[in-house]
């Protein structure tokens, strides 16, 4: 209490017992001397990618121009020391000298490129995801860049919509975590530290549920819905500070999310209290105007800012049309002022105002150019991203002395796609980045002869080159097939009805598997991809992602098992595309389907089997791992009592290796249908052969609340499932009763 009234005492009209003003005093003056304009300024945001060779057209010349009449707040795509120097000087000759804001997609690494992130989300690492994100805003802030347009936190169950890459996979708990830790990476110690960047959640709200999986497209769903899958990541990171969020293109129940009063001003500004600011995506206010939601720009501007969207991001809606708006007495200019002190809070808190060159520094660019402790980092994480589907005879981990090996697909060459989707391109990538065959020439021993034909390319039809693949597979005691999807097969705006190998890559691995030589099989992509005859017929397949730079090495470790693979899927692999959706956490039906391999699996294909190909979280290991019977503190609870919940896992194999281990519930009787398993907590640990571990995990009726159909959240008197397993699948259940 006694804290309470001095915090009141040292702010009071805030201005602090040292004299100094806080944020909040300083952002009011500074308004107070703002034009209507110049307010509207700080809300425009502009691309730099048109500068990067000069500002040749007329649109750039004249986004110059406005920098210098203080009529832009941010710019995104400009990178780098010089040229965030040059455009701050810009902002400078402004009549008040408000700096810039850089936004950046730092999406998953900056100089060093880290796994895509739907590979980062199968480590289940959350201590190494937050410290790639440290990296990537120790190297984006010494670039000059302040702000990154990451973390993606859209829950996704369709592996069809490309986006599934850029986020952490199917499961609301996973990816609430792993948006946590990225927030915690990024913005460090806090704003204002010269390492830090902002981070934005992004894309508010419900994008990853587009019906089909087709980018952009409209959402509809039930609230309900809404608030327990798709939004809880978004609210963990508002109360986590997150410093901005990003709209969405989709429409929720026929609302653009741009415009979308309910989910910004109701819940983000009301409910939730947020106090950063809302950035529209690329264009996205503009974009209402062919959606059918505004008949031109000013309405669209109009609907956005009423709304709660802050910053306009390229559609150049709000400079042309908010002032007046104002004018004309349909937006009060409340509403501009509040926008306005949210994005200068962010600038003050960044600390641009003491000086707006603080990012753009060149000794700390040097130092970030190739930094070789990131890309050892890069390299570990490369490894534990990596999931072990199949290793027959244990096949796996090849023998560094094996004679000869012959590399053979479109990948295994390549450079720059291992960097995934998103990646900020840099002149000197071809040289940076450790191919797969360079990796893997690392590794074998020196007598040893690594043969390479590429085989077939990413994307055609062209079989010219399997003759000399087959005679190369012939030659080697190994094939290592490295084949999948191009890396720009999946990303924003590259959704696909067909998500098999591309081009005529299985058919390539058909030849080749009639060589009868043994294959590992590694898969590139960066979603889920159908592969059944492979999965049927290839002895060892592992899953690869996209790794980035170091992904040859990451590969080659795991590959010859100086690594012991512990990425487990952290999205369900459908048999084929009609099964999608295909998600662990489902509801049953009243008539659960016959012959089914997961029982509680629900209403059946005549032509399918219900359950995925892969589960969700499956992954397997160089070793075994054995888990004991799980103990339960009680099977009797009431009210606030805690449950604890042991089990003991033994590593009974050869290798030393880490384990993920789950905990889910089923409420098995609710006021609405209960999903027959819902994830509560994970834990992964390190176990050496032979040994034995002891994880525990505690719930509390916080962890049994869920959205009724009037949106009420709370949990329910009755029985409860507790079950602990090595994948989605494979638990063990306990029963227990708890009364509130
Ligand atoms: C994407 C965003 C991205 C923005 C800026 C948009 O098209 O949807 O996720 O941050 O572009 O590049």
């Amino acid at each position: 209490m006694k804290k309470a009234y001095f915090f009141l005492a040292i702010t009071a009209f805030g201005i602090n017992v040292f004299g100094q003003k806080t944020i909040d005093q300083k952002v009011s003056e500074l308004l107070s001397k703002m034009t209507l304009e110049e307010k509207v300024g700080q809300l425009v945001q502009y691309s730099g990618f048109e500068y990067a060779t000069g500002p040749q057209n007329s649109n750039s010349a004249t986004v110059l121009e406005e920098i210098k009449k203080g009529k832009v707040g941010s710019m995104l795509n400009v990178t780098g020391v010089e040229e965030t120097k040059n455009f701050q000087k810009l902002a400078l000759q402004s009549r008040l000298k408000i700096p810039l804001l850089f936004g950046q997609d730092v999406i998953h690494g900056f100089r060093t490129t880290f796994p895509i992130n739907l590979g980062q989300a199968a480590s289940w690492d959350l201590a190494l995801i937050e410290k790639s994100e440290r990296i990537a805003a120790t190297e984006a802030s010494a670039y000059g860049i302040h702000w990154t347009f990451a973390p993606m936190v859209d829950i996704a169950r369709d592996p069809r919509w490309g986006r599934v890459m850029e986020g952490s996979g199917e499961d609301t708990y996973l990816g609430t975590q792993i948006g946590l830790a990225r927030i915690r990476g990024f913005q460090g110690k806090g704003l204002g530290n010269i390492d830090a960047i902002m981070a934005c959640a992004k894309h508010f709200a419900a994008y990853g549920a587009a019906v089909g999986g087709r980018d952009y497209n409209s959402v509809d769903m039930s609230l309900r819905q809404l608030h327990e899958i798709y939004l809880p990541p978004f609210k963990a990171a508002a109360e986590a500070g997150v410093a901005t969020f990003m709209n969405s293109f989709n429409d929720i129940n026929g609302i653009p999310a741009t415009a979308n009063k309910y989910i910004l001003r109701d819940l983000l500004k009301g409910k939730w209290n947020y106090k950063g600011f809302v950035v529209s995506d690329w264009g996205s206010v503009g974009e209402m105007v062919p959606h059918g939601y505004a008949k031109n720009n000013k309405e669209a501007a109009e609907k956005a800012i009423l709304a709660g969207s802050d910053m306009d991001m390229e559609s150049r809606a709000y400079m042309a049309e908010l002032p007046k708006l104002v004018q004309e007495g349909k937006v009060d200019s409340k509403f501009i002022d509040d926008a306005a002190r949210r994005i200068l809070v962010k600038k003050f808190e960044m600390g641009l105002f003491d000086d707006p060159y603080r990012f753009s520094n060149e000794k700390r660019q040097k130092e970030q150019e190739n930094n070789q402790e990131n890309r050892k980092f890069a390299r570990e994480f490369g490894s534990k991203s990596i999931v072990l589907l199949k290793n027959e005879k244990n096949l796996l981990p090849l023998s560094k002395s094996t004679k000869t090996v012959a590399l053979i697909g479109p990948f295994g060459k390549e450079t720059t796609a291992n960097h995934g989707f998103w990646s900020v391109a840099f002149k000197d990538d071809n040289q940076r980045i450790v191919t797969q065959f360079d990796g893997i020439k690392n590794q074998l021993d020196k007598n040893s002869i690594l043969l390479y034909a590429k085989g077939a390319n990413v994307d055609d039809q062209d079989k010219s080159m399997f003759a000399e693949a087959i005679e190369t597979a012939k030659k080697a005691d190994v094939v290592i097939m490295t084949l999948g999807e191009g890396h720009a097969m999946s990303g924003e705006a590259k959704s696909r009805s067909n998500i098999h190998f591309s081009g005529v890559q299985e058919d390539l691995l058909k030849e080749i598997a009639k060589t009868g030589k043994p294959i590992v099989l590694m898969i590139n992509a960066g979603r889920p991809l159908v592969f059944d005859w492979a999965t049927d017929n290839i002895p060892a397949i592992m899953y690869t992602w996209w790794l980035g730079t170091e992904a040859g090495n990451s590969i080659a470790d795991v590959l010859f098992g100086i690594v012991n693979p512990s990425g487990k899927l952290p999205m369900s692999f459908p048999r084929t595309e009609g099964q999608i959706p295909v998600y662990y956490n489902h509801y049953n039906t009243g008539r659960p389907a016959k012959n089914n391999t997961d029982r509680n699996y629900v209403s059946a294909y005549i032509d399918l089997d219900n359950d995925p190909k892969f589960p969700f979280r499956y992954g397997l290991s160089y070793t075994k791992f054995k888990y004991s019977e799980m103990k339960l503190s009680s099977t009797n609870l009431k009210g606030n009592q805690t449950l604890n919940i042991s089990v003991n896992i033994t590593n009974t194999g050869n290798y030393d290796g880490e384990e993920v281990v789950q905990l889910y519930i089923r409420d098995l009787v609710g006021k609405v249908v209960r999903p027959v398993k819902e994830l509560k907590g994970f834990q992964k640990v390190f176990i050496k052969k032979g040994e034995n571990k002891t994880v525990n995990f505690t719930l509390t009726p916080e962890n049994l609340k869920f959205y009724d159909d009037e949106l009420n959240f709370d949990w329910e008197s009755g029985e409860f499932d507790i079950m602990i397993g090595t994948d989605s699948q494979n638990v063990q259940t306990k029963r227990v009763n708890w009364l509130k």
